[in-house]
């Protein structure tokens, strides 16, 4: 498996609407592998297609497995999502508030609302139709990804974004998507 370099804005293909897939070939299932090597490496909860300069419909989603997660996820916990053409076909009513960063934009985070719960219909990495629900962080960290897609940053939306001083990390409990 190959490590993946993540663009930032300067690149013009994290801003294009990505094209859907339509091949599962080895070649993109090399390409899942990586990205998930790149995600966990990052370290980071989500990683869409477009971050690794490949336009297409494709995210990769796990959040992390250690204690604290464990503890506020459960079984979510360390479980991987690979979404391939994803539609949201269902969201909730409430909006929620959040801070979000992001992998494209290192050392900056914002304050972004979205939707509680989502329903979301997408491709499994081999072809196969699924559907998945999720709520709060894991709604939240779909919703950043399912942007990327169509060249959409949080940056965009975020009502408040700052810039992260190193000596403040430790209080920062975001993990980059
Ligand atoms: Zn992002």
């Amino acid at each position: 498996m190959t490590l993946l370099d993540i663009i930032h804005p300067d690149n013009p293909i994290l801003r294009k609407k990505a094209k859907r897939v339509t091949t599962f070939d080895k070649k993109f299932q090399a390409l899942v592998d990586d990205m998930v090597e790149t995600m966990i490496e990052a370290p980071g909860v989500g990683l869409a297609a477009p971050q690794v300069a490949v336009s297409q419909r494709m995210a990769v989603i796990r959040l992390q497995d250690d204690e604290k997660s464990k503890e506020e996820f459960g079984d979510l916990a360390g479980k991987l999502y690979v979404v391939v053409n994803p539609e949201i076909v269902k969201t909730s009513k409430e909006m929620v508030e959040g801070v979000e960063g992001c992998l494209s934009i290192p050392g900056y985070l914002g304050t972004v609302d979205r939707f509680e719960k989502i329903t979301i219909d997408s491709l499994d990495r081999y072809g196969k139709p699924q559907r998945i629900k999720a709520e709060g962080w894991l709604a939240r960290v779909f919703q950043h990804e399912i942007d990327h897609l169509d060249g959409k940053l949080y940056i965009d939306i975020a009502k408040e974004v700052w810039e992260v001083r190193p000596e403040d990390q430790d209080d920062e409990n975001v993990v980059a998507e």
